[in-house]
């Protein structure tokens, strides 16, 4: 199975502060310990950056990302 969107964390500049974590409503992540980290890619919502836009030491970024803004949000029913 493949999936074209999903967050990928730079582990040298996240300073687990969970807020990505906290934020995803989708079971994208758990934490082993306060380390975030992304166990169910499938669950991420396409063109959603809900925890990105959150994250204090820009270490999100996202498979499939090409820049583009998607028009009227991404649609994933107010998680971000
Ligand atoms: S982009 Fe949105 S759906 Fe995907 S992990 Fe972050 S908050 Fe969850
Ligand atoms: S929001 Fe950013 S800094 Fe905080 S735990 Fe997540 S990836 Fe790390």
């Amino acid at each position: 199975m493949s999936k074209n969107w999903y967050p990928i964390i730079n582990e040298e500049n996240c300073i687990e502060c969970g807020a990505c974590f906290n934020k995803c409503s989708h079971g994208v992540y758990k934490l082993e310990g306060t380390k975030p980290v992304v166990v169910y890619n499938e669950g991420c919502v396409q063109g959603c950056r809900g925890c990105q836009s959150l994250c204090p030491a820009e270490a999100i970024q996202y498979a499939g990302d090409t820049g583009e803004k998607k028009a009227g949000g991404c649609g994933c029913g107010g998680c971000c």
